[in-house]
């Protein structure tokens, strides 16, 4: 068993503690590791889709599966179990869950040498894309207001709406990643829950399940990791479930309880209570304290298309300001590499 040291912040010792009384280290998926040879051979002996069931007669395992979606950031460690049109219909929700991450993909990129993903505000109105230190920032068209500069007074207004996404499909495309680093051992106790990721309007009692404790840090990570954690044998309290999920991207960590564990189905009802993780920090070489901005409540349930608010405000000192002619063309430069 592979052993990792992370390192949690002062802020969150007292958290940690209690958590460490309900959960313990259960499994680990960095992003860093590439696999793809080994993923396509095991692929060729897969027998079924570990989330619809189908077997090799009924589906395809021709593509490259993401285990963490390469939206969040380039990685390269890749599922074995994950039929084509399951992945198809992922990708999907995998977009909803970009669009809801909005400017957080573009500024949190930390991939030196590459291009962030770019971002453009719903209405069209304001680009922005990102390359090692710089930031461009592109308005559209002239007859609108969603960036005011007051060079003046040394303020800045950015207004910025995110690409529309459905809550539900976010929800989906994080409870999909969950299920996907579930060990072997434990699949046949989510029969449920799997069935619940593909058809959620066959599981309403499992509703109270699409929400996810969203952490904000100071922290940036260049790459993704998600863990699982296990529920200790000496808990008996049955309101708490089998196992959490958690899953660090840019400055943000989601957790969300895996729903429709065989044992945890019939307390639903009542509904669950979830423990809290600490924010885990890989980097234990390098501790920081005093990370943790807060911690929010994402109600992820409805089904209607929105979009996040990401407008910014900023000041800036007025001495010294300097316009720049650019020797060269900005675009082109986001161009030459995707
Ligand atoms: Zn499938």
């Amino acid at each position: 068993m592979k052993t990792i040291t992370v390192y949690i912040g002062k802020e969150d010792r007292t958290l940690a503690e209690t958590f460490r009384e309900f959960y313990e280290p259960y499994a680990y998926q960095g992003t860093l590791e590439g696999n793809l040879r080994e993923s396509r051979k095991l692929k060729k002996e897969t027998m079924a889709c570990r989330f619809c069931k189908k077997s090799r007669a009924e589906t395809t395992f021709s593509q490259d599966t993401h285990l963490i979606s390469k939206l969040l950031g380039k990685n390269t460690y890749y599922s074995h179990d994950e039929c084509d049109t399951c992945n198809q219909q992922f990708r999907l929700f995998e977009n909803d869950l970009a669009a809801y991450l909005g400017t957080s993909r573009v500024f949190n990129h930390m991939i030196a040498g590459t291009s962030a993903p770019g971002f453009e505000s719903a209405n069209g109105q304001i680009k922005i894309k990102k390359k090692n230190d710089l930031i461009w920032l592109e308005k559209k068209g002239d007859r609108h207001d969603d960036l005011k500069i007051d060079l003046k007074n040394g303020k800045a207004a950015i207004k910025m709406e995110t690409q529309l996404f459905r809550p539900e499909n976010v929800y989906k495309a994080l409870l999909k990643m969950a299920m996907g680093i579930l060990p072997e051992i434990d699949r046949p106790d989510y029969n449920a829950g799997f069935k619940f990721l593909l058809h959620m309007e066959n599981y309403p009692e499992l509703t109270c399940f699409k929400r996810a404790l969203l952490t904000e840090t100071d922290i940036v990570i260049a790459r993704p990791f998600a863990q699982l954690f296990k529920k200790l044998e000496s808990v008996t309290d049955e309101r708490f479930p089998q196992h959490l999920f958690c899953l660090s991207v840019g400055n943000l960590a989601f957790q969300l309880a895996l729903p429709g564990h065989r044992e945890f189905h019939g307390t639903t009802l009542q509904g669950y209570r979830m423990a809290i993780a600490p924010y885990i920090q890989l980097n234990s070489a390098e501790p920081h304290d005093g990370v943790v901005r807060g911690r929010k409540v994402e109600d992820l349930r409805s089904t209607e298309q929105k979009s996040n608010d990401h407008s910014m405000h900023f000041e800036f000192p007025t001495e010294n300001l300097a316009a720049v002619q650019l020797d060269f063309d900005i675009g082109e430069l986001f161009k030459n590499k995707s």
